[in-house]
């Protein structure tokens, strides 16, 4: 399904990623741990093509997405959406609004200048707000909501464009533990309801031990282990 091929990312001198392959055969949850400046960021933003590899492919599902442009290269950011960290929200913004940000770029000009949205897609947006259990928080501003209820907004967001893929970058490093637990088991149940893979950058291993099905390790922009937790726990 997704076939990541020696992707590579230097800056400079610095190779944040370096020659890093791995597969993905059918729906998972992946945790990616490391430590900070292990590359973990970089190798999501390539995924998501925020930024542009260096060397090495990126193929899914037969489909070569490493040098998608314009049109072609939006659609493949609907198909692995991504969270983050602050959660990107537009602050000033109502949380519905916002859940359908993400698909104004697929279209016209004068449906994205003015905000127009088809009703069916308002429903949407709204009936995945209450599957988070936010639905309540609709119509207010984003900046009015909690941490944990804006990472929810923005899990909407990437839900909203039907992704196969969910990539979170540090999705709970900013929340307190209940919020981060909340949001953590959000994301497993996009992963075990829907059939979606998850990718995520985590910083500690007990929660990609506790979440994921498989953990990927990176050291110095290297995978330097990648299998179940079980056998992260007896190092084999
Ligand atoms: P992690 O997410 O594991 O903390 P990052 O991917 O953020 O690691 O960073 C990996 C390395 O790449 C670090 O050395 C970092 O300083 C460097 N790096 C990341 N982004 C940039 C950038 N835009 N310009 C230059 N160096 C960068
Ligand atoms: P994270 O902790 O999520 O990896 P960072 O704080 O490392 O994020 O980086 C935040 C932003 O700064 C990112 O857009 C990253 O690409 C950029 N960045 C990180 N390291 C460097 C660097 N050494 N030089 C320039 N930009 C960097």
């Amino acid at each position: 399904m997704l076939d990541i091929k020696s992707l590579t990312k230097a800056f400079g001198r610095n190779t944040a990623v370096d020659a890093v392959s791995f597969t993905v055969d059918r729906p998972a949850m992946i945790g990616i741990i490391g430590r900070s400046g292990a590359g973990k960021s970089t190798l999501l933003r390539m995924l998501n093509r925020l930024t542009d590899a260096t060397e090495g492919q990126i193929v899914f599902e037969g489909r070569d997405v490493t040098a998608l442009k314009g049109a072609d290269k939006r659609a493949w950011q609907s198909d692995c959406a991504m969270i983050f960290q602050q959660f990107n929200l537009v602050p000033r913004m109502d949380v519905v609004s916002n859940v359908l940000h993400g698909t104004l770029n697929r279209r016209s000009t004068l449906a994205t200048m003015f905000n127009l949205y088809p009703e069916e897609d308002i429903h949407r947006a709204i009936d995945i707000l209450d599957r988070l259990g936010i639905a309540e928080h609709a119509p207010k501003r984003a900046e009015a909501l909690s941490g944990g209820q804006q990472q929810r907004v923005a899990i909407a967001r990437a839900i909203m464009q039907q992704p196969k893929i969910v990539l979170a970058d540090e999705p709970i490093a900013s929340l307190d533990p209940m919020n981060a637990q909340l949001v953590m088991d959000d994301l497993r149940r996009i992963h075990e309801e829907d059939g979606r893979t998850v990718i995520a950058n985590l910083h500690t291993l007990d929660t990609a031990r506790r979440y994921c099905d498989r953990v990927i390790g990176m050291l110095h922009g290297r995978v330097v282990f990648d299998g179940t937790p079980a056998q992260l726990t007896t190092g084999v």
